[in-house]
């Protein structure tokens, strides 16, 4: 599922592209990509012959300000792409969402499993959405202070890695950088998030910071199932940087002890037991 880094990498590639472009067409081959809208043709409506402002983006999910008022919202869900083509390449399978721009260029929505969706949602402030206002801090924003995550921890029982993946709580973690994060910071992820010492939420911050600053350098993890691509179809390089995720029975990079890999409260967790306490 693309995450944070994967989700960023999409928006610096496409900005260019589309800001200040108008709308010019748009076409909505599969339902359920809009299914927040009562049918195709409204959605298809209320899009077409508007100019897109800018590209932003809140935790995982893009915005793109449109000059009405509106945004249009794009979530990747577990395996949507978007993709800037020109009208002449190859289109994907599972495209299912095409917006022409004036520029010539199109923006394709591509979902095999279309858990994710595009839609237009009132206002620009994703503070004031219903869809996105719940999100909890950007954590690469000069605000995100080793104290605000501390506050974000404090009295909370649940483990760490199920609070770093809870969007109220920080948004745009998921499960690559959330084991990630806890390898780096030497802290195991099966801790209550409570239980972190103030030097350990220290050491937890930098290594948020510096795994999601690493992976957008990086263009964001392709893991295993290869399900996420750039704005351009490339796979991202950040998998070959993994210290824990996917790597279950590898050497620990830092120790050479096995990785392990455990289903934990409804999650899979990657870690090391003797890197990380
Ligand atoms: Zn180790």
């Amino acid at each position: 599922m693309p995450e944070l880094p994967e989700v960023e990498t999409i928006r610096r590639q496409i900005v260019h592209h589309v800001q200040r472009q108008t709308i010019v067409s748009a076409h909505v081959t599969r339902d359920r990509a809009v299914r927040a809208h009562a049918c195709p043709d409204e959605f298809v409506q209320r899009v077409v012959g508007r100019t897109i402002y800018t590209v932003c983006r809140r935790g995982k999910a893009l915005l793109l300000p449109l000059d009405d008022g509106n945004s249009l919202l794009v979530r990747l869900g577990m395996s949507g792409r978007l993709l800037v083509a020109d009208p002449h390449d190859p289109v994907a399978p599972h495209t299912h969402v095409v917006l022409m721009l004036a520029n010539g260029k199109e923006l394709r929505y591509v979902d095999p499993r279309t858990f994710g969706q595009v839609a237009i949602v009132e206002g620009h402030d994703p503070c004031s959405m219903g869809e996105l206002g719940h999100y909890g801090p950007e954590p690469l924003d000069d605000a995100f202070t080793p104290e605000m995550l501390q506050q974000v921890l404090a009295g909370k029982q649940a483990s760490i890695q199920a609070v770093l993946m809870d969007q109220r709580a920080i948004a745009g973690i998921g499960k690559i950088y959330a084991d990630e994060a806890c390898f780096l910071a030497g802290i195991s992820p099966l801790r209550s998030a409570a239980s972190l010492t103030p030097e350990e939420v220290v050491r937890l911050h930098a290594a948020i910071r510096d795994v999601l600053t690493r992976s957008i350098e990086a263009r964001g993890t392709s893991s295993q199932d290869a399900a996420y691509r750039d704005a351009h179809d490339n796979t991202g390089d950040f998998q070959h940087q993994l210290y824990v995720y996917q790597r279950a029975g590898l050497p620990c990079r830092v120790c050479g002890m096995p990785v392990e890999y455990r289903p934990f409260q409804g999650r899979r967790i990657h870690f090391c037991p003797h890197c990380q306490r």
